[in-house]
């Protein structure tokens, strides 16, 4: 199941956001989306936030977020009320998310670069639309 909370997922691309439900919906847990689409604004503040000793980010423009082709999810836990976010990647709903992710064409996990909760489209360089780069 699919949780989009504070996420507006009409601001995704398409295709993306199709792919990215599709794998979500099959899972028998419930995923929380906690980001996705990001303004270069946005990004410009991770990416200073970054550089004076905060989480990694990257530069405005060079992340898939900025191009509604990312998101950051995380697996809820339980059935308490209220977001319970489990991070353990050991945990079996993660194990399925990773391995669904690999088999899918389209679908790329940031597990591979040290970022286990982001998804983004596999290739999204090649989808930004022309002139988007800043
Ligand atoms: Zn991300």
């Amino acid at each position: 199941m699919i949780d989009w909370r504070t996420v507006d997922p009409t601001k995704l691309q398409p295709r993306f956001r199709e792919d990215l439900e599709s794998i979500l919906q099959g899972s028998a847990e419930t995923w929380v989306v906690t980001h996705g689409y990001r303004s270069l604004a946005e990004q410009a503040e991770l990416w200073a936030h970054y550089q004076r000793g905060g989480p990694k980010a990257a530069p405005p423009g060079r992340s898939a977020h900025n191009f509604g082709l990312a998101v950051d999810v995380v697996l809820d836990g339980s059935v308490s009320p209220g977001l319970q976010p489990d991070w353990n990647t050991a945990h079996p709903g993660w194990t399925w998310l990773f391995d669904a992710v690999w088999q899918h064409p389209r679908l790329h996990s940031g597990r591979d670069f040290g970022d286990a909760d982001h998804l983004e489209a596999l290739g999204w360089k090649s989808l930004i639309p022309q002139g988007a780069i800043p």
